[in-house]
């Protein structure tokens, strides 16, 4: 039979990858999701499994003792993953995100310092540009790092920091007016600077404090927190890449990568939506027959398995494209956007197949449906995803009269 989202043209290795995934998720993941984010609870059992699978260091290079993969062996293992639990995805997602920021853009000692111990799961990353009063534009952060001798003072608040408090590395964007005078434009005087700190909450090293969970609808046992910056000194060597004014540049590199992370998850998330629509329908039964017999019914099973279909294929092209030292941003713009919708309306179809019972939290879809609009804002609102795929768009087909 055909099964949806299958992807032509994988290697041994990858497929072998998958199959072990997959084979976690349904033994480690499932069974255990819905009552973990019931409770709130971090998933530290899993958390030691997927370390165990060096999921971790899956994009991490070989000689830093990562497995060294590509884009699209990282984006099918997420779908699986959220396929499961979308907030076991979120754990690792700012955690590649760091890793591949230090490997894209880090000094040599930086990339000696943290890749091996981020392989291995024993850094963990986070990733922080925004604050409380902004997040899609990421140009009027004020968070500030100032130079002082050998060092760099920082100063501002961050919000929504997935992993903030479970983290122990974080990459955090702040304005540096150093070596950039007045009137330089916002994007050329950032800098992304590698914070090291304790996990946990509280003040969790001199002038850095996290100060606790902030409560979520859904997406829950990951922890989201703000981080508050009161004279924080980082040392000169921990700027990404050592050169101030790049952090913008660098974080939206990071961003993009995400972009087709959270593509991937929201692909996860429907198809598990998808499996559990088609599963109740053939259970329940209205006016005589089972409620998939009716044509509406069907209707919908062939709406939902399209919009997986057709989202994971775009998923898969973005992560292709990048893999292939190509530019993506437009590819993994358009499949963030319709990875998102499409999770989204498919939860909904599903909880919809469900009648009352979708409203009872004893079902899974309960869950799914309070997870899928975190794909609609992280990494980028649907509305910034169109302002740069349209900008990109107008690139490509320039009117050339
Ligand atoms: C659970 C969770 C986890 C997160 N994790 C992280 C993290 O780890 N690190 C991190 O840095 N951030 C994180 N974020 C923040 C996230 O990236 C931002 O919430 C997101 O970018 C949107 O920013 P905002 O919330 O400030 O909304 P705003 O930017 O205030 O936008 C509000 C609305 O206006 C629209 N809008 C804004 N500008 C325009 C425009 N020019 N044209 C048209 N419409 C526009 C938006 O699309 C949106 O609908 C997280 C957020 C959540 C909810």
């Amino acid at each position: 039979m055909a099964r949806l989202a299958q992807t032509a043209g994988l290697t041994d290795v990858q497929q072998e990858i998958l199959a072990t995934v997959r084979d976690f998720v349904d033994k480690e993941i499932i069974p255990v999701a819905t009552q973990l984010e019931h409770k709130d609870e971090y998933p530290t059992q899993i958390v030691e499994g997927l370390k165990e699978l060096g999921l971790f260091g899956l994009m991490i290079p070989e000689e830093y003792g990562g497995l060294g993969e590509s884009l699209l062996t990282y984006a099918l293992c997420v779908e699986e993953i959220a396929r499961g639990w979308m907030s076991v995805s979120g754990i690792i997602n700012t955690h590649f995100i760091v890793a591949y920021m230090l490997k894209q853009h880090g000094t040599q000692e930086q990339k000696d310092t943290f890749l091996p111990r981020m392989a291995l799961g024993e850094v963990r990353g986070a990733f922080s540009m925004s604050e409380p009063a902004l997040g899609s534009d990421v140009s009027a952060i004020t968070s500030k790092g100032v130079k002082d001798g050998d060092e760099y003072v920082l100063n501002g608040q961050k919000m929504w920091l997935t992993n903030g408090g479970t983290s122990s590395l974080v990459a955090v964007l702040c304005r540096s007016d150093e070596g950039h005078p007045e009137g330089t434009a916002p994007h050329k005087s950032m800098t992304t600077f590698l914070v090291e700190k304790e996990p946990g909450f509280g003040e969790v090293r001199p002038g850095l404090t996290i100060p606790g969970k902030i409560d979520k609808m859904g997406y829950k046992g990951v922890d989201t927190t703000e981080l508050i910056m009161d004279g924080l000194r980082i040392p000169a060597n921990r700027v990404l890449g050592g050169v101030t004014g790049r952090g913008f540049y660098q974080m939206m590199d990071g961003v993009e990568v995400g972009r087709v992370n959270v593509a991937a998850r929201g692909c996860g998330v429907a198809q598990r939506a998808f499996e559990l629509g088609v599963s109740y329908a053939q259970q329940r039964h209205t006016f005589g027959k089972a409620i998939a017999q009716h044509q509406a019914i069907q209707f919908k099973l062939a709406e939902m398995a399209t919009k997986v279909e057709a989202a994971h294929a775009m998923m898969v092209n973005a992560a292709r494209k990048k893999d292939s030292g190509e530019r993506n941003d437009l590819e993994a713009g358009m499949a963030k956007y319709l990875a998102s919708e499409y999770c989204k309306e498919v939860v909904e179809d599903a909880f919809r197949i469900h009648g009352g019972y979708g409203f009872s939290k004893e079902y899974e879809i309960e869950r799914l449906y309070r997870e899928a609009p975190m794909l609609l804002i992280g990494e980028g609102t649907a509305e910034i995803q169109k302002m740069i795929i349209g900008r990109r768009l107008l690139e490509e087909y320039r009117f050339q009269g």
